[in-house]
């Protein structure tokens, strides 16, 4: 039970926890208390777009980059993607497991009790599998639950590869993926390649979602409204008609502040416009070792605020509410009687502290599923 305190919530004493669920806003205390007052207690948050499954270190390309070296020079002297892709190809599942655990506990010490997880490192076959049942093992080795996500098309590692994609990887995903991931690119893949990727993975039953506008406008929200995708995902060069047509298609947009920092790009996508214009808009880390080394949601949270163009209020709703509508996890990104026991008690007292306090976290305390996991466990 979380003791609110009177100054918390009006009228209410304590949120119940009972065999991993909130059993409701309770006036009495339970077998274990934990003490809530002077913070706010808030669901678990979900991070709805992350590759945090990787090997390899991309430090000192980070150095290379401040000292002016371009992307492309970097990526021809072996850097880049493929680096990574080397390092996660040699690496076995419990190695990639044992890199995974440091960034999944950094993100639960942020409040994620739900993460997004992508393969597309693997850029073979059976590496891609790899990936998935790493993640799936994952699922099993720490709190945050893990969905699932195949990215077929993340970088073109032959010729041949879409054709395979099609043909031996997806039909061979089963039940490791929910959701199928393209980047859709002038350098990456076609809006044709990846309608057809798309129509086999929907019949598969896998769940389009999409990495569009990013680096250059494309019409890749168009394509994620047509193809009825969950999520649109960057958007820092989507366009007026492409915003009207999320809107129409309901599908949500993620935007990923950390990642136009990170890339120094001039353009952070128009959350406002996007916001104004009905789509609803999810934030996330985007933790991955290429284009955003981070797990700080409260970092995603300012940037959001500062550069999107966000309230407060839509940026903490971008890794609640509106983050579980992009996972496809209604159930989840808030509290309620009957909802799942996943919540997050804060040190402030209101969510407009999140995105005020720098990147700082103020998580004092995470409940799984109705168990603290996280500062330790009880
Ligand atoms: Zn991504």
């Amino acid at each position: 039970v979380l003791d609110l305190g009177i100054e918390n919530v009006a009228d209410v004493g304590f949120v119940g926890f009972r065999d991993g669920k909130v059993t409701g806003f309770e006036r009495e205390p339970a077998r274990e208390v934990i003490d809530a007052r002077g913070g706010f207690v808030g669901p678990g948050l979900v991070d709805p777009h992350t590759h945090l499954v990787f090997a390899g270190d991309r430090a000192a390309e980070f150095e290379q980059r401040c000292q002016g070296k371009t992307y492309l020079e970097i990526a021809q002297s072996g850097g880049g993607i493929t680096r990574t892709v080397e390092a996660t190809r040699a690496a076995s599942e419990d190695e990639l497991v044992e890199l995974a655990l440091p960034r999944l506990a950094a993100l639960l010490s942020h409040g994620v009790t739900t993460a997004e997880v992508k393969s597309g490192y693997g850029l073979d076959v059976e590496n891609e599998l790899k990936m998935l049942r790493v993640i799936q093992k994952l699922n099993a080795r720490q709190p945050i639950t893990l969905i699932p996500t195949v990215l077929a098309l993340h970088s073109r590692p032959d010729d041949k590869w879409v054709d395979t994609v099609v043909n031996e990887l997806l039909p061979r995903v089963g039940k490791l993926a929910v959701f199928c991931d393209a980047f859709v690119e002038k350098t990456a893949f076609t809006a044709d390649e990846t309608r057809r990727v798309m129509k086999k993975a929907v019949e598969l039953g896998l769940i389009p979602r999409l990495h569009v506008d990013q680096l250059t406008p494309g019409a890749g929200a168009e394509l994620a409204a047509e193809l009825k995708a969950a999520t649109a995902d960057h958007l820092e060069h989507v366009s007026g008609e492409g915003i009207k047509a999320l809107a129409f298609a309901g599908t949500v947009a993620v935007l990923n502040p950390t990642s136009t920092l990170f890339l120094r790009e001039a353009k952070y996508a128009p959350g406002r416009a996007l916001i104004d214009g009905g789509v609803r808009v999810a934030l996330c880390t985007n933790c991955n070792p290429g284009s955003s080394m981070t797990e700080n949601v409260a970092l995603a949270m300012s940037l959001a605020c500062l550069q999107n163009g966000l309230t407060p209020r839509e940026a903490y709703e971008g890794f609640t509410k509106n983050a579980a509508l992009a996972v496809r996890r209604p159930d989840l990104g808030a509290l309620y009687a009957g909802g799942p026991g996943d919540a997050v008690l804060y040190n402030c007292a209101s969510y407009q502290t999140l995105p005020y306090h720098l990147g700082m976290s103020e998580v004092r305390t995470v409940i799984k599923a109705g168990r603290r996991v996280w500062p330790g466990s009880t």
